[in-house]
C-alpha cells in the first residue's frame, strides 16, 4: 500500500544522507501482509521492567522483494505526465537504482508502519490471551478490547478495526448488562 504524504518521510539515517527541502513530498510504499515476524522479551521478571523489543524487519526475502517492487512502483508513478509539473527532481532515491542498490537502499530507509497488534492475541493456543469475547482467558471480569488481541496483524491501517474491536466490546459489555437486568428481574 502507498502512502503519499506532503511531508518528507525517511529515516534518520537516509536524512543524513540526503539534504530533504522542506517542500518535498513522499510517495512511499508500506507492506501490508508481512512475512517477517520480531518479538518483544521482558528483560527482568517485574512486569513494569524493561522490554527488548526486535521488530526483525527484512528478516524474510519475500519482504524485500515485495519493498523492491513497491520501490520500483513508486518511481514508476512519479516518472507518469501527471506528476511533472509537481515534481522538480527525486530526491531519494535520487535516479533509478540497480536492483542490489534498491535493495541496499531498502534496507537503510525503512522503518515501522506504527501498526503493532497482537500481543494479547484472540485464540485458543497456548500463546492466546483472550477468547472470542475478549476475555481474559482464566481471569474474570476482565476484556481487553484494543489493537493486541488482533491474532493477526490486518492486511490494512489498524485503526478502523481497532475501532471495531471497540464497538464490539461495547456491545458485549451493554448485553451481558441487559442479561444480567433481565435475570435479576426474573428472581
Ligand atoms: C505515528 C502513527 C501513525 C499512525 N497512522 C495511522 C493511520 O494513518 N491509519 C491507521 O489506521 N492507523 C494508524 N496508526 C495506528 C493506530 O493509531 C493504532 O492501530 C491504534 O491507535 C491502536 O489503538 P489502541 O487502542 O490499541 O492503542 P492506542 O491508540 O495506543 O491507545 C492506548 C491508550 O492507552 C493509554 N495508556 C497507556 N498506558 C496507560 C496506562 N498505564 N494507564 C492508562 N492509560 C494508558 C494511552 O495514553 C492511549 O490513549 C498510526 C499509529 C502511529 C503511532
Amino acid at each position: 500500500m502507498f502512502v503519499a504524504v506532503q511531508i518528507p518521510y525517511v529515516s534518520p539515517e537516509i536524512a543524513k544522507q540526503f539534504p530533504i527541502p522542506a517542500n518535498s513530498f513522499c510517495i512511499a510504499p508500506g507492506l501490508m501482509s508481512v512475512q517477517s515476524r520480531g518479538y518483544l522479551r521482558m528483560k527482568t521478571a517485574q512486569h513494569d521492567g524493561p522490554l527488548e523489543i526486535q521488530p526483525n524487519f527484512l528478516a524474510e526475502q519475500a519482504d524485500v522483494d515485495a519493498l523492491y517492487a513497491g520501490v520500483e512502483l513508486g518511481l514508476e508513478l512519479a516518472s507518469q505526465p501527471a506528476f511533472s509539473e509537481l515534481i522538480d527532481r527525486w530526491i531519494v532515491p535520487p535516479q533509478r537504482l540497480a536492483k542490489s542498490e534498491s535493495v541496499a537502499f531498502i534496507r537503510q530507509s525503512c522503518s515501522a508502519y506504527f501498526h503493532p497488534v497482537g500481543t494479547c492475541a484472540m485464540g485458543i493456543g497456548p500463546e492466546s490471551v483472550v477468547d472470542s469475547q475478549l476475555r481474559v482467558h482464566g481471569i474474570d471480569g476482565l476484556r481487553i478490547a484494543d489493537a493486541s488481541i488482533m491474532p493477526k496483524i490486518t492486511s490494512a491501517h489498524t485503526h478502523a478495526t481497532t475501532v471495531m474491536i471497540a464497538e464490539f466490546a461495547s456491545r458485549l459489555i451493554t448485553q451481558e448488562k441487559d442479561m444480567l437486568t433481565t435475570a435479576a428481574e426474573g428472581i
